[in-house]
């Protein structure tokens, strides 16, 4: 048995589960979840698809946080979509969803009015901003994620198309990988008008921060421009070290003072893919080919692998890493990620 790891009790293994292999040792991981109370019927929904496809056979624990305390319903109906994993509710702490002193609320309010009337998407809510910012900055510092080195983002109605015979945290640990994503797109630039800018003078006032051999190429194709891919972070199976890393947290911390996530509205998808690809190398960066997913309106579909066929449930007419609005052939034709990441996923 390695270090760090600990092994998955037999008996606690269901027993009908007959057609799946026997786990391996666990990693110290765990399914991150932020929702609302009102969020309880689309969370049983997408966890019930993660059991299935998944951590019926591994039992990692879950993390729910929220900014309003969890009300009895929706900690009764996780436990009984993961009857056999460890629940863990949080709190998030006032600090983390709140405006930070230096903040104008009343210029923030302007922003917010400008951008219903341009009907950006979720343009004039201020909670999907404290949203934003906690997924780009703070979730990761929940004490209840302490005891963690990686997680697996799940938010409420996703889906899981293919059955996931390894395990990705595992995958992860032993190949080296800190950031892993099943699909990319373009952002709307009405969203962070000043983001880049604001980046190129964290790199200008940090350049020691910036890795040489980093993946910045895959969403910059000159040093003045944001190409606008991002990964998709509503799925992420990523290290919390890399957020916990002195480089992520002076870029994060920077963004935060250049307030951005309020003025404009800034999306965590951005801000973590800017900052992943500032921070590592593209090889640390893992395109999860083997799980299929969909978050409406994009799937991500690997049935044109014949050897994931039977394992998935999706359409490959759906999979939408060929289609124009992807950053995906991008980052095939930059580092690669197609077959060669199907047969690395399936070796244990
Ligand atoms: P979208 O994917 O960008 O359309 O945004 P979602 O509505 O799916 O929100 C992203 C994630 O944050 C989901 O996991 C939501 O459940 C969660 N979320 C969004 N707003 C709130 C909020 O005000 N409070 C809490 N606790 N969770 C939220
Ligand atoms: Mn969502």
């Amino acid at each position: 048995q390695k270090a760090g790891l600990t092994l998955v009790p037999v008996d606690s293994v269901s027993a009908n589960n007959t057609k799946d292999p026997a786990p391996t040792p666990r990693v110290k991981a765990a399914i991150v979840m932020l929702a609302r109370n009102g969020d309880a019927n689309g969370a049983v929904k997408a966890i019930t698809s993660l059991q299935q496809r998944f951590n019926d056979r591994y039992h990692y624990p879950y993390v729910f946080l929220n900014d309003k305390p969890f009300d009895d319903n929706f900690k009764a109906k996780m436990r009984d979509a993961a009857p056999h994993s460890e629940l863990l509710f949080g709190l998030i702490p006032r600090e983390h969803w709140s405006y930070p002193d230096w903040i104008d609320q009343e210029k923030a309010k302007v922003a917010r009015k400008e951008m219903r009337e341009k009907n950006v998407i979720y343009g004039d809510s201020e909670p999907y901003r404290h949203m934003c910012r906690y997924n780009s900055g703070f979730f990761y510092r929940h004490p209840l994620l302490d005891e963690f080195e990686y997680y697996w983002r799940v938010e409420p109605d996703v889906q899981f198309h293919c059955d996931i015979p390894n395990d990705p945290f595992r995958f992860m640990q032993e190949n080296n990988k800190l950031y892993g994503f099943t699909i990319s797109l373009y952002e709307y630039i009405e969203t962070i008008p000043t983001l880049w800018k604001t980046t190129r003078e964290f790199i200008k006032e940090h350049p020691t921060l910036v890795r040489s051999d980093n993946a910045m190429r895959w969403l910059s194709d000159s040093p003045e421009q944001y190409n606008r891919c991002h990964f998709w972070s509503n799925f992420e199976i990523a290290s919390l070290n890399l957020w916990r890393s002195k480089a992520y947290t002076e870029y994060f911390n920077y963004l935060d003072k250049a307030g951005g996530f309020f003025y404009e509205r800034w999306g965590d998808a951005p801000v973590h893919s800017i900052g992943a690809a500032m921070i590592l190398k593209p090889e640390q960066i893992h395109f999860f080919n083997n799980i299929g997913y969909y978050h409406g309106p994009f799937h991500h579909c690997p049935v044109d692998q014949p050897a994931l066929a039977d394992l998935c449930q999706c359409d490959g007419a759906d999979n939408f890493d060929m289609n124009g609005y992807s950053c995906t052939s991008k980052w095939f034709k930059l580092f690669g990620g197609g077959q060669a990441n199907i047969e690395a996923e399936k070796v244990r």
